[in-house]
This record gives C-alpha cells, structure tokens and sequence, in this order.
C-alpha cells in the first residue's frame, strides 16, 4: 500500500512544490513508483516542473466530480521513468472537498509506492485537502521567523487533523547568509524554535528548477540533488548523514 506524504507550509513561497518535484525525483531513483499529485487548486505548479503542461486535459476536481476516469487525470512524465503526477485544478473555484480526495487517493494509493501531494500555503480548506489523506507531513520552511511561524500553525492544524507524524524542511538554506542574518544561534536552535524535529536540509540551489528537465542523465551536477537523494533515504528509513560537505556546516 503506497504512502501519502504531504508537503505543507504555513507561509507561501518556502519552496513545497520544489521539494515535492526533488522528492519525487529521488524516490523514483530508488526504484519506487511515486505519484505527484498537485493540490494547489488556482496556482497549479507541478505540471510546469514537470514539463507535462501542454499535454493536460483533465485533473484532480475532474477526477473527483466524476467528469472523467481516474486514471484519465493520472499522466506519466515523459523524463523521468515511474513518475507520475495529476494536475490540479486551473481555478481555485474547482477546490476538492477533504472527504472526496481522501476517497479517491484511498483508491488508488495501492498502485504506488508512494502519493506526494503538495498543498496551497497555510491551513485553509485547500490544505485540509490536501492533508486528509496523508499519513504523514513534511512542513517546508525557509530559515527565517515568519516562516517557522507558519510552521507552528501547520502543526496545530496537523494534530487538529489527526496527523502526528511531521518533519521539518529547512529549504534555501545557505549558511553564510543564515550566519549573517544573526537571528538564530545555529541551526539546532532554529530546529528548536520550529519545535519538529529534522528530516532534510535542501541548499540555496540556483539550478534547483532543472532536476526535473534533466531526466535521468544531468541529475548528478544539480547541487540540491544530494540533500534530495538523502530526504528519499530517510523517508525510506535509512540514516544518512545531513549533506553537511554541501552545507558547510
Ligand atoms: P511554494 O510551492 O512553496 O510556493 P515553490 O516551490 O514554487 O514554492 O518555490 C518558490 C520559488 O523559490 C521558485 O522560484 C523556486 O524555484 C525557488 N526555490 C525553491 N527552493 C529553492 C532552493 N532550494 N534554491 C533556490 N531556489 C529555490
Ligand atoms: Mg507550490
């Protein structure tokens, strides 16, 4: 039966879509067969990493409302081989309700190995969605206050909702600017303040847009890569090392 991971964040911005995409990425290296599915109903995102967009027809809200078959929605990425994703809807006017998309990710979840769905920013009824049928979270911070803010009101929203598994990812992390801004002691402090404990730091990482585009062949020059490769590791439940070389702490 595939695990459902959401990705979430209090504050927009911080980077759930990227991580969702690296992820992913990562996941289908270790052979899984992942499916990414894309929530974030008005501010679809996925299908443009993906390079799938000129090929859509239907999505999520069609795939929930009955106008067309589930796997109709369900389109495979030409680039990287096992992975798969559903657009969400164009208009924030076809937002999914949470019952009726943790329905249909119940009935499909046992054709994968893992369903990704990256949510809208924030606690609203798009993010409920996006949740409900999670096992477990991800919350996406940038190393800032306000981020790790919002990290806290997705939290409370997570326990509200039932989900107790959640770990943190510092995104845009670079530590000579982390340094510089002075606001946290170091990064346990920052861990601390989140209160959730650390699954993956991601690099500041100007190439991070091409990991997807570069299919099986380019992925090893993308610097973000590596932490990408160690966040699948950890989900799968191994122990490596933070990619502490690239972060130079
Ligand atoms: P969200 O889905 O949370 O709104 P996105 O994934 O769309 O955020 O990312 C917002 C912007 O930040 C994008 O331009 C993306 O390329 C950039 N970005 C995200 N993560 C990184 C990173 N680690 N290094 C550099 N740029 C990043
Ligand atoms: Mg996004």
């Amino acid at each position: 039966m595939g695990k459902v991971i959401v990705l979430a964040s209090g504050k927009g911005g911080t980077g759930k879509s990227t991580v969702s995409v690296g992820l992913a990425v990562a996941l289908v290296k270790l052979n899984k067969k992942v499916l990414l599915v894309d929530c974030d109903s008005g501010m679809r995102g996925v299908d443009l990493m993906l390079g799938v967009e000129k090929e859509l027809i239907y999505d999520v809200s069609d795939a929930v409302g009955g106008g067309c078959d589930k796997s109709a929605a369900i389109y495979v990425t030409q680039n990287i081989y096992g992975l798969y994703m559903m657009p969400a809807a164009l208009s924030a006017d076809d937002e999914v309700s949470p019952s009726v998309l943790k329905e249909l990710i119940n009935e499909i979840k046992h054709e994968y190995d893992y369903i990704i769905i990256d949510s809208p920013a924030g606690t609203g009824s798009g993010f409920e969605a996006a949740a409900a049928a999670a096992d477990r979270a991800l919350i996406v911070i940038n190393p800032e206050p306000t981020s790790v803010r919002g990290c806290l009101n997705i939290r409370r929203k997570l326990t509200e909702m039932g989900i107790d598994d959640a770990r943190l990812v510092i995104n845009r992390f670079w530590p000579e600017r982390f340094r510089a801004m002075g606001i946290y002691h170091d990064i346990d402090d920052l861990i601390d303040t989140a209160q959730t404990q650390l699954i993956a730091i991601i690099p500041e990482d100007v190439q991070i847009a091409a990991i997807a585009q570069r299919g099986e062949s380019g992925q090893k020059s993308v610097p973000s890569m590596e932490a990408f490769r160690n966040l699948a590791a950890r989900i799968e439940g191994f122990n490596p090392p933070l990619a502490k070389k690239i972060l130079g702490i």
